[in-house]
């Protein structure tokens, strides 16, 4: 049942284009430090099969009883023909359902979108494909070479560190990791899944890319596995998020919008480079409207994108705090990957926007979102946020927009509680809107609990209840 093909896969550098083999773990390029990207020598052999042909292939194994198959890596010929079914993790990546937003939220905004839920997967965020990529060809690699000790090591804001500490337990001897935080800087649920996944996690004062700096230094002195979107496993694991939503309207992407928050940049070049695979091989009719979305307060690649086409220059920006925590880096590691893939997509007859939204329009549209069934993280806010900007600019008409809430809403319940109970930091710039709030009401009182019988207790309580909501009598 796990498919036969294999071929010879590449690291290409973004920077010099230089091939480098993948038996051995790079991140970057030897010859000139560019950040790298999987390629597959043998893409072209795919064209034998029709695109039609691919599409029955996939849909015929949404049914099936391979493990190894089951979760990303349905899309196995896409993504990596050279790992082998042994080597496949599977801990329930994937899949995650794209819910609709319900008539009356539609009607609200004037708009039609669905979330697709990345907070389904297990540990609750779509890191999880990525890292069942990552950790997939690390096993493949411990297996080939025999490696009796292999230390994994990732700076995080807090979901990557979270996805890593779940795989890199699950997969246990020889694997060991270590996770590296901003102390402080990242959510007490967040901090709370390495640690209960047996993890090292050790933290150093400061933001995202000061984590990424010491990272680095280890990777480049020490003998260790970095799993940050350095890692172009993670990048392609990450391309299933495309072909998923690909198969979930048919192969039917030309009249949709897709929306992404960017942060590292990573998700956005997976979704891009997933997309331009399919379309090589006619799996979708054409390529949908691609739009980024970034807070005013870590917007490097907004601000890129927003200059003249003809001489663009790119700048890291300092962070200020923002609730969209996972998003919130100045220097996106993966820009290179995504200034290379923009020029391929556009050159695909594709359109890539990126919009810059507001801290308190994130708020607004996360409460907005959720208090009408769905479940989306601040980044997900943001990409509602930055579907209802677009549609103030006037950049997108009638397409369907598909928005990627990146997380679970738990993993972020801290900014509900500072938007219910209006305790936002003034650094963050938002103002609860009054009639947005939500707050526990207590309905009876401990010295009446003390002054009462169980029984009148309970009456009283009834009673109270049946005042505040004006219930009617039966
Ligand atoms: C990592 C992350 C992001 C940002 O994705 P990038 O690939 O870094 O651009 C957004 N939302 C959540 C919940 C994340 O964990
Ligand atoms: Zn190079």
């Amino acid at each position: 049942m796990f498919p036969k093909v294999r071929h010879e896969m590449e690291y290409v550098c973004t920077k010099c284009s230089a091939r480098h083999g993948i038996d051995e773990l790079l991140y970057t390029c030897p010859d000139c430090g560019g950040v790298l990207l999987l390629n597959d020598k043998e893409f072209d052999k795919l064209k034998e099969t029709s695109g039609k042909e691919w599409q029955e292939i996939f849909d015929g194994r949404r049914a099936t009883d391979c493990k190894a198959l089951k979760g990303i890596f349905r899309f196995y010929e896409l993504m990596a023909p050279v790992l082998e079914e042994e080597d496949i993790l599977y801990l329930g990546d994937g899949h995650s359902p794209i819910v609709e937003a319900s008539k009356a939220l539609k009607d609200k905004l004037g708009l039609n979108f669905a979330f697709k839920h990345e907070g389904q997967n297990p540990s609750a965020s779509f890191k999880d494909r990525g890292m069942a990529g990552a950790f997939s060809y690390l096993k493949s690699m411990v297996r080939k070479h025999g490696w009796d000790n292999v230390l994994t090591i990732c700076a995080s804001t807090g979901d990557t560190s979270a996805a890593a500490a779940l795989y890199g337990s699950y997969v246990g001897d020889p694997i060991k990791t270590v996770v590296l935080l901003p102390e402080g800087k990242v959510t007490p649920q967040q901090l709370s899944q390495p640690l209960g996944s047996g993890a090292a996690v050790l933290q150093i004062p400061g933001v995202f890319d000061d984590c990424m700096k010491v990272v680095e230094y280890l990777a480049g002195h020490y003998r260790v596995a970095l799993l940050n979107s350095k890692n172009s496993w993670r990048i392609l694991g990450q391309e299933s998020y495309a072909y998923e939503t690909a198969q979930e309207y048919r192969w039917k992407l030309q009249d949709k919008a897709l929306f992404v928050p960017i942060g590292n940049a990573g998700n956005i070049t997976a979704i891009m480079s997933g997309l331009l695979k399919m379309k090589r091989l006619d799996i979708i009719d054409g390529l949908p409207r691609l739009f980024g979305v970034q807070s005013h307060h870590a917007d490097p690649v907004y601000q890129y994108y927003s200059q003249p086409e003809e001489n663009r220059t790119y700048h890291p920006v300092d962070v200020q705090p923002s609730v969209a925590q996972a998003a919130m880096i100045g220097n996106p590691v993966s820009f290179p990957r995504v200034q290379k893939l923009v020029r391929e997509y556009e050159a695909l007859g594709g359109d890539f926007n990126v919009v810059q939204v507001t801290e308190q329009a994130i708020m607004d549209a996360m409460i907005l979102a959720n208090m009408h069934g769905h479940i989306a993280c601040t980044q997900g806010g943001e990409c509602l946020a930055g579907l209802i900007r677009a549609k103030e600019e006037g950049r997108i008409g009638s397409e369907f927009a598909v928005l990627d809430a990146t997380a679970h809403a738990l993993k972020f319940s801290g900014f509900q509680d500072m938007y219910f109970q209006n305790t936002f930091p003034e650094c963050f710039g938002v103002t609860p809107k009054k009639d947005m709030r939500n707050l526990p009401h207590t309905i009876i009182s401990e010295e009446r609990r003390n002054a009462l019988s169980k029984e009148e207790f309970t009456e009283e309580a009834a009673h109270n209840i049946a005042k505040y909501m004006n219930l009617l009598e039966k």
